[in-house]
């Protein structure tokens, strides 16, 4: 934004004296205004930050200007009622903050200078902090130095401001005095303040640094963190939350840190596992700056623990399938034909029932047995080419008598020429076991079954759909736990092995059901061309 100096009548220059110890400075100054106004600009003009710059560089120097702020009431007490204003203009000369006596701020304001305007010499003339800009040192300006009639009613100082640490140009100070003479006593009064207000940006930009280490740290642990103070009320006075909290689960984790120092411990809150961790802060004497509480969310690693656990509960599973099921299964075959034999040779007809009673439950035993078998690790060297089309339909054979027994209707659906790469006994298994289950849910009439085998480019699908008495959320959930069963003669194996072997051949299982509607199991499997036979064969 630029605005023309409403004073122009004033700006032309008048002969100077110039006695003082600036000569050298304050000449060049006016030589080069007289270049920039006289040949080059018409005029002085007023040259101004947007408001919201403004606001951005103020943000930006707020140490500097709240410790001048702060150093502004020491300097007007030594300056005998003839303080005028403090200003600071940042690196760039652009004025950031203006502070001092309201008429000689009303007075500036009139001239065209208010916060957010330009400092330099060709847009405000010769001034001591312009010239303290452009020439790198600490100057002063009295009445008549001054470019602009309207300063002249002043004498003004400016010195630059240098970080310690960079020796870059951090802005420059300046002071207007409400009278025409210059207090000698004010430029190492300024050049004291510059090295204090130096000192105090070395420090905020060390501040600044560690919060951004500090930030990044505290997004590296990815914890929730609260610092309560140590006032009675132990308010909280800093917090970060790498998810969002609901203001409850905050108050908890408050109060856990208001109750003092707690080691490494566990918590629950709501619902969910957390470490907890609370110290206690002090100064560098010991004095007291409240608590920090750190909370750690510990559901990814609860829950990793948890499958670590599952992982071993079915590997031990596995080894004792393929250990021992294999070795009760031969002498169970044998008792149980010899028991049949028997059978002949009894007499009594209560004899006969115990024996039948014997018989069912070596039968019980076998399947079981059966079902853990599945368990074991398939014999990769056994995988073939399978007709998935002909085990599904011979498996239908066996299956759609016991439909046809318990009165459900039993639907299929499938598609010629199917294969698939694996083990014909392990694939009749995963159907049998599937479309059973299906068959098991259905009690009541007008109930179905619907096997389907569809090809598709790479994959085959086989879906088996009962309208039967579906399962609740806690029971599909825990479908493929071993020995999870609902049923008073069930072994809980059968989705276990189920999904061993499908997974086993790079396949995918997905169970969809709705209690007291039914249930749809979908295996996914890959599809095998039966040309790959010859490479198997070889
Ligand atoms: P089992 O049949 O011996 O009980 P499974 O591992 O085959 O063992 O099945 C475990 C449990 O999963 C069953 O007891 C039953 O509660 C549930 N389930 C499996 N399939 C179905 C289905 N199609 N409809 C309803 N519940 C089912
Ligand atoms: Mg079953």
């Amino acid at each position: 934004m630029r605005r023309k100096l409403n004073c122009l009548a004033a700006w032309k220059a008048s002969e100077l004296t110039l006695k003082e110890t600036f000569h050298g400075i304050v000449e060049e100054s006016w030589t080069r205004c007289r270049l920039w106004f006289e040949s080059h600009a018409a005029r002085p003009i007023i040259v101004r930050l947007p408001a919201d710059e403004l606001v951005r560089r103020r943000l930006q120097s707020y140490a500097v200007i709240q410790a001048l702020r702060n150093q502004i009431k020491a300097i007007a007490s030594t300056m005998d009622g003839l303080f005028g204003a403090v200003l600071f203009a940042d690196a760039e000369g652009w004025l950031l903050d203006a502070h001092g006596d309201t008429a000689t701020l009303s007075a500036l304001s009139r001239l065209g200078i208010t916060e957010g305007s330009c400092i330099l010499e060709r847009y405000i003339g010769g001034t001591a902090l312009g010239s303290a800009y452009s020439s790198n040192t600490a100057i002063t300006f009295e009445s008549s130095h001054h470019y602009l009639v309207g300063m002249r009613q002043w004498s003004s100082a400016g010195v630059p401001i240098f970080s310690r640490e960079t020796n870059e140009r951090l802005g420059v100070l300046g002071l207007l005095l409400k009278k025409t003479r210059m207090v000698p006593t004010v430029i190492p009064l300024l050049q004291a303040i510059s090295t204090a207000l130096s000192q105090v940006v070395d420090v905020d930009r060390d501040k600044q640094m560690m919060a951004q280490i500090y930030r990044s740290l505290l997004s590296h642990i990815g914890a929730h963190v609260i610092h309560v103070g140590s006032t009675a009320e132990r308010e909280i006075l800093h917090e970060h939350h790498p998810t969002p909290l609901s203001p409850s689960l905050r108050e908890e984790m408050a109060n856990i840190t208001r109750e003092g120092v707690r080691p490494r411990t566990e918590v629950r809150l709501h619902g969910k596992p957390y470490i907890a961790q609370v110290e206690e802060l002090t100064g560098m004497n010991g004095e007291p700056f409240g608590h920090l509480g750190t909370f750690r969310d510990m559901t990814r690693e609860e829950t990793l623990e948890q499958q670590l656990i599952n992982a071993e509960h079915q590997s031990a599973l596995t080894t004792l399938a393929a250990g021992i099921a294999h070795e009760i299964r031969n002498p169970l075959t044998t008792a149980r034909g010899f028991l049949q034999l028997f059978e002949t040779r009894i007499q009594s007809q209560r004899d006969k029932e115990f024996l039948h009673l014997t018989i069912d439950e070596l039968d019980r035993v076998t399947k079981l047995v059966n079902d853990f078998m599945g368990l074991a690790r398939p014999d990769h060297s056994k995988r073939t080419i399978v007709d998935l089309t002909e085990v599904v339909r011979s498996s239908n054979q066996l299956i759609s008598a016991e439909a046809a027994l318990s009165g459900v209707r039993f639907i299929t659906a499938i598609d010629d020429e199917v294969y698939v790469w694996g083990d014909e006994n392990q694939l009749k298994q995963v159907i049998l076991n599937v479309v059973q289950n299906a068959l098991q849910a259905c009690d009541g009439a007008d109930e179905s079954v619907t096997v389907r085998l569809m090809a598709q480019e790479a994959t085959v699908s086989l879906s088996i759909e009962d309208t039967g008495n579906g399962m609740t959320k806690e029971q599909l959930e825990r479908v493929y736990e071993p020995f999870f069963t609902t049923k008073s003669t069930g072994t809980g194996m059968g989705m276990v092995v189920t999904k061993r072997i499908v997974t086993d051949l790079g396949g995918s299982i997905d169970i969809a059901s709705t209690e007291g509607q039914g249930t749809t199991v979908t295996i996914l499997l890959k599809r095998a061309q039966p040309s790959e036979r010859l490479d198997d064969a070889q």
